[in-house]
């Protein structure tokens, strides 16, 4: 079939590596440079983490998508996953669950991981499994890869305009037309295809070069209301430090100057005995969008297009396993699970337009 692929972020591209595999011609349509450093996948790191406390079939998604980063790694013959583990701290953490890992007890939270101060009582999991995607490196990885398919037309600096049934048209007029449509777009698909259940979030990230840092697993959760959690340094990247409350939804997705720097560095200062402000040498808002249940949306409209009109604050790790549902469902197969209820259970949609 002839696919196209709106949007070079890491959904689209590994939707467009999939489709090729699977033996599909595709052409791969991005409104910037391929990769793009303005979209939502492109950063130094995202977190892995397969444990979602009190949601089994989202953790048994979690440890496949393990599995098929590494699976990944070795079809672009490409480094990006370093397994550093990822330590979740909060009141679920330590329920029963399927992932592979260790329980940490009050004191040995505090033994093992003396660089932070934890909410009084806390627990700890210590995932296995999990760990440090090298994002940007991801996408470099991906790209390159498609580059060298026969098959697989690259189309940077091509602004979609709008999406009909089995066509997408470009900003200038060109259409482009398809047997199936996959909008991928990020945080800005709801500008080419409609969905009003769908909001906008904006995330401030610090940046810090610490004098020195252990290594430590990815920290998803460090147990706060506030919702803090960090990414370590590992493969030269910096040691990023966020917050849930720092999140906040905003009605327009634009490139503003951070506004949650002051607040994440005195979070950090709580948190993190030896942190200094002297360590942070750089911020940046992100954007991503959810649907109504607080996560990832996929959308089933007329005349094959699929579009995943809400990218989800998490699918940087999930971005295998949705891509190759999505070739699936291309190909008419429509058992192949994510594990994410929002992928593997459409919405149906009408027109695009
Ligand atoms: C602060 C923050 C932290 C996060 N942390 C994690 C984490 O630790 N782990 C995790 O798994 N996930 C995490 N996520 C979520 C993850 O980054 C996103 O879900 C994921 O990157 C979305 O990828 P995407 O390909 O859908 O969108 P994007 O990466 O945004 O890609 C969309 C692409 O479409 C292009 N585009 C847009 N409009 C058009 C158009 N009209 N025509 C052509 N091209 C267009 C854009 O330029 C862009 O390149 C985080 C998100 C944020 C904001």
């Amino acid at each position: 079939m002839d696919v196209v692929v709106v949007g070079g972020g890491v959904v689209g591209a590994l939707t467009a590596l999939e489709c090729a595999r699977a033996g599909h011609r595709v052409t791969l349509v991005e409104r910037g440079p391929l990769p793009n450093p303005a979209a939502s996948s492109h950063d130094q790191h995202r977190n892995l983490r397969a444990l979602h406390p009190g949601d089994p079939s989202t953790s048994l998604a979690g440890l496949r998508a393990h599995e098929a980063w590494l699976r990944l790694e070795s079809v672009l013959g490409k480094r990006f996953y370093h397994v550093v583990g990822a330590l979740s701290v909060g009141p679920r953490v330590s329920e029963a669950t399927a992932v592979p890992g260790e329980r940490l007890d009050s004191a040995e939270l505090r033994r093992r991981f003396p660089q932070f101060v934890f909410p009084d009582g806390s627990t700890g999991f210590l995932e296995r499994d999990a760990g440090v995607l090298l994002a940007d490196k991801v996408l470099d990885a991906v790209v390159a890869w498609l580059l060298a398919q026969p098959d697989v037309d690259l189309l940077p600096h091509n602004e979609v305009v709008a999406v009909e049934p089995g066509a997408v048209r470009l900003a200038g007029g060109r259409v482009l037309h398809g047997d199936r449509i996959v909008v991928a777009a990020g945080p800005w698909t709801r500008s080419v295809v409609k969905d009003d259940q769908v909001t906008v979030r904006r995330q401030t990230m610090l940046y810090c070069s610490p004098p020195a840092w252990p290594a430590l697993p990815a920290i998803p959760s460090l147990g706060t209301d506030s919702g803090a959690w960090l990414v370590p340094p590992v493969g030269g990247t910096q040691l990023k430090l966020s917050a849930d409350s720092a999140c906040r939804p905003v009605s327009e997705v634009d490139g503003t100057t951070p506004t949650r720097t002051d607040a994440l560095v005195g979070l950090f200062r709580e948190l993190v005995p030896a942190f200094e402000p002297g360590w942070v040498v750089g911020a940046r808002d992100c954007h991503y969008t959810i649907g109504p249940d607080g996560g990832a949306r996929l959308v089933e409209f007329a005349g094959g297009v699929l579009a995943l009109t809400a990218c989800g604050g998490g699918s940087f790790k999930f971005a295998p396993l949705i891509g190759r549902a999505l070739t699936a469902r291309i190909g008419g197969d429509r058992s192949e699970p994510t594990g994410l209820t929002a992928m593997d259970h459409p919405v149906p949609g009408g027109d695009p337009c």
